[in-house]
């Protein structure tokens, strides 16, 4: 017989059946025994009644697994009909029984457990319904920037993960061996995306990325994936900021329609993304901050402090209706050499954050596309021009005025779902004293 996916066991009534799953939860009553089986389509309830010989089979199994059944398809006793879930009118009558793989859990899935133990044991708990439901809505979000990027001609590329010494000079930056020299994990895919643009105009790429984040804060892990998109022909950075709402539409739409039942589980909050984003230059924001939000000393400040961001969330989303809002025109200080300063407010950048839900989630901006102008933005860095001659050549060969973005994908995913911490975010997460399990002192 051939296999049948549990989600269409409904229509199977009457019909003997072929099933392949785990054991979800099982009870023995007497002469009976109660299940709930589940494989990656969905879960059905079964039982074995009056046959002493699979009753037999069946009484090693516990919780975890996995096993092969026949049966056939009964439909329920009308009292215990539910119409609101997967298969809540059949159940399965067990006929035959064949263990594929025994299981031995260290405690209940459902147990409410702290961080690390959760962690400790990620193999196992991943298979919770929570965290299960956390990383299809994660893939859910992968998929969405891949398709409204792809519907906007964007063309997918893979950027390197070593990259040459350590140029940008950043302090959170993993050095390796590599043969006789050094080399670096990159921290971010920029100036390929960059290179990228003078060949396809319209790129994005999804990948990891490495900080070596010292700290261990709620919002930072040491390997997280980043999505990014850069774009040629621009006129300035508000062009960029229309394509990331676009992009974030994308991913409320996504989520919406393909993981309703995920977000009902997480509890997750309607996102606001209204047709037009707030958005408001950071002396705009800093005013605003202690005008009407209590704040003092953040008025020519050179960055938001992380409760300025909440406040400014709060706020946006109270009298603005968006959980989204656009942060512009950092200073030239704060941000990388290839960052595009504004000729019309000098000392300033024509880049922005976008806040989500409390948080930045998004760096962007318009680039240095001339030649000459990039050469000005390394050294006022201090940055020596002949550590990127590769990069630079990228400019001398017809680069347009681009910009782009890099979207944190477990930031995102951790405020679409109201996650405390960013590492629940992340299947395997990295942080200064784990790799997998706890890292010895
Ligand atoms: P922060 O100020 O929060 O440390 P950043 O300004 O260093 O972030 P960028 O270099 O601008 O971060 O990176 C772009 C995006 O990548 C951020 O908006 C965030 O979503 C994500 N990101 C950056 N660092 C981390 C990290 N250590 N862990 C998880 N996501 C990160
Ligand atoms: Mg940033």
């Amino acid at each position: 017989m051939k296999r049948t996916m549990i989600k269409s066991l409904s229509e199977k009534k009457g019909q003997e059946v072929k099933i392949k799953g785990w054991v979800d939860t099982v009870r023995f009553q007497g002469k009976m025994a109660f299940f709930d089986f589940r494989d990656v389509s969905g879960k059905v309830q079964g039982i074995i009644f009056g046959k002493p010989e699979v009753l037999e089979s069946a009484k090693e199994l516990r919780a975890e697994w996995v096993v092969e059944l026949d049966g056939i398809i009964n439909e329920r006793p009308e009292k215990n009909i539910n119409k609101d879930i997967l298969n809540g009118d059949v159940e399965i009558e067990i006929t035959k029984i064949q263990i594929l793989s025994g299981a031995e859990i260290p405690f209940d899935l459902n147990d409410e457990l702290n961080l690390d133990i959760s962690l400790d044991n990620r193999p196992y708990t991943l298979k919770s319904d929570k965290n299960k439901a956390i990383f299809k809505v994660q893939a859910e979000i992968v998929k969405a920037f891949r398709n409204t990027l792809g519907n906007f001609d964007f063309t997918e590329f893979q950027a390197p993960k070593i990259v040459g010494g350590d140029a940008e000079g950043g302090a959170e930056v993993y050095n390796i061996e590599y043969f006789k020299n050094t080399a670096s994990l990159a921290t971010s895919p920029q100036l390929y995306k960059q290179i990228m643009v003078g060949v396809f105009e319209k790129v994005y790429s999804i990948g990891n990325v490495f900080r070596a984040e010292k700290h261990s804060t709620s919002r930072h892990l040491n390997e997280y994936s980043s999505l990014d998109f850069e774009m040629g022909f621009i006129k300035d950075h508000t062009d960029i900021m229309d394509m990331l709402a676009e992009v974030m539409r994308g991913i409320k739409k996504g989520v919406e329609e393909n993981t309703k039942d995920e977000l009902k589980l997480l509890q997750a909050e309607e996102l606001l993304i209204p047709d037009k984003i707030p958005t408001m230059k950071l002396s705009e924001a800093q005013v605003l901050l202690e005008e009407k939000l209590g704040f003092e000393n953040a008025v020519g400040e050179p960055d938001l402090e992380p409760e300025h961001e909440r406040a400014l969330c709060d706020y946006a989303k109270k009298e603005l209706k968006s959980d989204l809002i656009f942060v512009t025109h950092y200073p030239v200080s704060k941000r990388p050499f290839y960052t595009y300063e504004d000729e019309d407010e000098k000392g300033f950048t024509k880049s922005f954050d976008a806040l989500f839900k409390g948080v930045e989630i998004v760096s962007g901006g318009q680039r240095r596309h001339d030649y000459d102008n990039l050469i000005e933005g390394l050294k006022m860095k201090g940055l020596n021009p002949d550590d990127f001659k590769f990069y630079l050549q990228a400019f001398k060969t017809g680069m347009p005025p681009h910009g782009g973005i890099g979207l944190g994908l477990e930031r995102i995913t951790q405020k679409i779902l109201g996650l405390k911490n960013v590492k629940e975010a992340s299947l395997f997460p990295r942080e200064i004293n784990r790799i997998d399990t706890l890292l010895s002192e």
